[in-house]
């Protein structure tokens, strides 16, 4: 598998920071699109073969890439832990671990999912039209991954693409090239075939263009609103089709009669989790009015053990955010809470010396719909509370959002708890969880509203990968024409009332008629004009 386009060494060097301590990471030559496109070219000269090889062998291929992450747990969670600043806790649990887990499933399933589909004739008269669905791989997908999880997201789309019969040409994001490097690796280690997989080294501004002029044939997008819509946007110039994951504003709802320990346990993993840099992270907790105190009193006490920092020995829960852009996001959509007459809970000493991008974590309480914390996505370690008289307000709030990435429910009383995921506009929702179906291979990932288009993941993320080719075959013998063909004459149009008429027709009397007219007309089938 070729995975540089030119080996010209003369080129700029893109670096990337520990968002923790400031100190250089790597660097990665920059790309030019020229080299896009020919990697684009590459790519599809090389996937018409691979698409003719069995599922059998591709998924060897995906395996032998999973035996590469088991070998090398800890150096991939170290490049992750450098770039983003998360915990290598966080890295493990929420992206590799989940990565061999979605190489086993897409190795094993993609075959029983993208097999050919026989469909059952619709209607007794076109009974002779025999039709299946194959799947079709696209050709070449663009994948432009976000940095908040690196490794994990990019991975899932390369691994559904891959063994789905497509090429692929992969840009990650900016802040997270040395993790690029790393499923570079990875992938090479699966021994796919030349110039099939490409990595690709352009900042987003210059990408997003020349993704879309390149000549792939689908592009899968993780990452911001605008990015995404301005990308929609230009992909209709050529209507290449894309599918978008951007962002969330998740609602955690707790009724009163949920288990308060395991709600409280769940709200900081899901909130504060990867510094809070999680699309699908618990941002808005609804709470039944009397389950309200003890709630804040067992989640302050809780979120006030959790230490953050530096991540030498495993000893802190969070790390350090990873873009300087988002944290001071996060401070302005706290201080604009704190003006508006929120109560900020914060408890933790959080390390001073610069240069590093620690946030303290949050809890705010008497929040309102008018501050920024309630209306858009808080990417970073903020947790807002809000006390609800029943559940009916909490849907409805929860419900108050122009995105609807993914929800929880927490009650004790899980037929309630599937009453109220039924009325929630979201795309994924959790009975006593938060934020972890996007590590189940098998559950679509993807929201309602402007949280997405299209979904990711499972089934519908390799369905997503391929387009559906139908063949209609006719298997009554003896035919020479349609009913319907050429030439046509008034018994023709008789002939065809007759056939609603009998189908569809009130009173036996008037389909009786109708099916003498059809047969009559039927006939012609079996006469060459
Ligand atoms: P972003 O600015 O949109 O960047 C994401 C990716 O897009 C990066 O690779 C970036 O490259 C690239 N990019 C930037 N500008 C581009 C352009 N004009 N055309 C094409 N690509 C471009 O997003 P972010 O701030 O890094 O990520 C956070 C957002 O992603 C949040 O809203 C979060 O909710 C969302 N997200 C959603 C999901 C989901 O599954 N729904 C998952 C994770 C994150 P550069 O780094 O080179 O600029």
């Amino acid at each position: 598998m070729r995975t540089d386009v030119n080996s010209n060494t003369d080129r700029k060097l893109s670096r990337t920071y520990n968002p923790a301590t400031g100190v250089l990471v790597g660097g990665v030559p920059e790309h030019t699109v020229e080299e896009l496109n020919e990697a684009v070219a590459q790519a599809s000269r090389a996937q018409g073969e691979w698409a003719s090889r069995s599922f059998a062998k591709r998924a060897a291929a995906l395996l032998r890439v999973r035996d590469h992450l088991v070998a090398q747990i800890d150096e991939i969670a170290q490049t992750i832990a450098a770039e983003t600043g998360k915990t290598r806790i966080d890295a493990v649990t929420t992206e590799i671990m989940p990565a061999t887990m979605a190489a086993t499933y897409y190795a094993k399933q993609a075959e029983r999912i993208l097999a050919r589909k026989r469909l059952r004739p619709g209607n007794i008269l076109l009974a002779n039209k025999r039709s299946y669905v194959d799947r079709v791989p696209y050709g070449v997908i663009g994948i432009i991954s976000p940095w908040n999880y690196p490794f994990g997201i990019p991975f899932h789309e390369v691994a559904m693409a891959l063994m789905a019969g497509n090429a692929v040409v992969l840009k990650v994001a900016s802040q997270t090239l040395q993790v690029g490097e790393r499923l570079k690796e990875a992938f090479l280690a699966g021994g796919y075939p030349d110039g099939l997989f490409h990595l690709i080294n352009l900042p987003g501004s210059v990408a997003g263009p020349a993704f879309i002029e390149s000549g792939i044939n689908k592009l899968f997008f993780t990452g911001s609103g605008p990015v995404g819509k301005a990308l929609m946007a230009k992909a209709a110039e050529r209507l290449i089709p894309v599918s978008l994951e951007l962002g969330g504003n998740d609602a955690m709802i707790v009724c009163a009669d949920a288990d308060l320990d395991r709600a409280v346990g769940g709200a900081l993993w899901a909130g504060l989790s990867n510094a809070g840099q999680s699309c699908g992270a618990v941002e808005r907790i609804f709470v039944e009015e009397p389950a309200y105190d003890e709630f804040v009193k067992r989640l302050q006490r809780r979120f006030a053990a959790l230490r953050v920092g530096s991540n030498e020995d495993h000893e802190v829960e969070i790390g350090s955010m990873t873009t300087a852009g988002q944290r001071e996001k996060v401070r302005v959509m706290i201080n604009d809470a704190v003006e508006k007459g929120a109560h900020r809970m914060t408890f933790h000493e959080i390390p001073q010396d610069a240069p590093h991008l620690f946030q303290e974590p949050a809890i705010l309480t008497e929040v309102n719909d008018s501050m920024l914390v309630m209306q858009e996505e808080v990417f970073g370690p903020v947790l807002s509370i809000v006390r609800v008289h029943d559940l009916d307000e909490a849907v409805r709030r929860a419900n108050a959002s122009s995105v609807g990435l993914s929800a929880s429910v927490w009650t004790r009383d899980r037929k309630k708890g599937h009453a109220i995921a039924a009325r929630l506009e979201s795309g994924a929702v959790m009975i006593n969880d938060h934020m972890m179906s996007h590590g189940l291979a098998e559950t679509p990932w993807g929201g309602f509203k402007e949280s997405s288009l299209g979904r990711t993941h499972g089934a519908y993320g390799l369905e997503g990968m391929t387009q559906p080719r139908v063949v209609v075959d006719d298997i009554m013998p003896g035919v020479k024409k349609n009913m319907w063909w050429y030439p046509h004459d008034r018994a023709v149009y008789e002939g065809h009332v007759g056939g609603i008429e009998f189908l569809y027709g009130r009173g036996l009397k008037r389909r009786f008629e109708g099916l003498i007219k059809l047969v009559k007309t039927f006939l012609r089938t079996f006469r060459v004009d």
